[in-house]
């Protein structure tokens, strides 16, 4: 039995919902397969697959945003193909290749068009693509056959209340990845390994952790699940770092910065330098920034602060990147394809 569910829009939140398809491919005997639309949840795969034992799993997220004109568009997804095959090849996956990649993407967002949130209530569709090795090995070695999908969902804008800023934590004793380990590579595994860190960050009441470099402990590598940036005299800067994951969200905010006239550094951070920073943030696809107002260094109980309201320049990026997505300012770059 199908009924239209009728969808709260304006009280999503970020979690797993159900659209009506997914896409699926297959690599087998060496070659990648054709587009297999879905309407299963489920997967199965040999309970030897190399995704379950050895970590060969890489994912994606992007968003898609329907505009005043409602017309939907996806945003840089031929940078999601790219750095998806990145991870791949950096844990000697088959890379998908990116026409493939972004066919997938469209066709995902197509046929499930009626989850796209309307233009008034902030809210997108998240696209979630991700990568397996579902044939068997016990050797540790490669898989020989791989799994491509792409599922969607409704999510709710990140700031139910608003853009509001959060608070942040340094410990010492946990790193999410290793210089020139996988932290560049978009894998299951890196998540894995900031479960801990990241629980109890949430239950001390932190959005999420601050990660310093894992070799010296002196630099700021970046936020669990997304980068770090600091705003002070007129200068955008982001940490360079071996264990990062290259921000997509990050990269279009330097050149938007870039665009207003700031300097844009990609360098690395010494921890003190928190105390220079006019403006602290925190960008990914899931908040485009997230303002923060307070680090605390919980190993040597130091706090650095900052407004308890965005400040002036993160607000500004917020906006003009909001409003390329969602077809409300000119797109120079081409940063969006409308999906017909
Ligand atoms: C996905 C991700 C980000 C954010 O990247 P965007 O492309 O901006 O969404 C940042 N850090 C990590 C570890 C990530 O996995």
């Amino acid at each position: 039995m199908h009924h239209m569910e009728t969808i709260d829009w304006k009280n999503l939140g970020f979690g797993y919902r159900k659209a009506d398809y997914n896409i699926r491919c297959w690599y087998r005997d060496g070659k990648w397969g054709e587009l297999e639309v879905s309407d299963s949840e489920q997967v199965t795969m040999h309970m030897a697959a190399t995704a379950l034992h050895y970590g060969q799993e890489a994912f994606e997220g992007l968003k898609a945003f329907r505009g005043k004109d409602n017309k939907v568009r996806v945003f840089r997804m031929d940078e999601n193909a790219k750095r998806l095959r990145n991870s791949a090849n950096g844990i000697m996956m088959a890379p998908v290749p990116e026409d493939l990649f972004m066919d997938a993407i469209r066709k995902a967002v197509k046929m499930n068009e009626k989850y796209v949130p309307p233009f008034e209530s902030g809210a997108a569709l998240y696209i979630r693509p991700l990568l397996v090795g579902t044939g068997p090995q016990i050797g540790v070695k490669p898989a020989e056959e791989y799994l491509f999908m792409v599922f969607v969902m409704p999510v709710g804008p990140y700031f139910k209340e608003g853009f509001k800023p959060t608070d942040l934590v340094i410990y010492r004793e946990y790193d999410r990845a290793a210089p020139h380990g996988t932290g560049i590579y978009k894998v299951g595994g890196n998540y894995a390994a900031s479960l801990q860190a990241g629980t109890r960050a949430h239950k001390e009441g932190y959005s999420a952790v601050l990660y310093l470099d894992a070799k010296e402990k002196k630099y700021l590598d970046e936020c669990g699940p997304a980068n770090f940036f600091g705003i002070k005299n007129n200068t955008y800067v982001t940490p360079k770092s071996t264990s990062i994951l290259p921000s997509i969200t990050n990269m279009s905010l330097r050149q938007l910065a870039a665009d207003m006239g700031m300097t844009v550094e990609e360098r690395k951070i010494p921890v003190e330098e928190l105390a220079e920073f006019e403006e602290v943030g925190a960008c990914g696809t899931a908040a485009v920034i997230s303002p923060i107002k307070r680090v605390y260094d919980a190993d040597i109980d130091k706090e650095y602060t900052y407004g308890k309201e965005p400040g002036v320049v993160s607000q500004k990026l917020y906006d003009k990147l909001r409003a390329i997505q969602y077809g409300t300012e000119p797109d120079p770059y081409g940063w969006t394809e409308v999906i017909e």
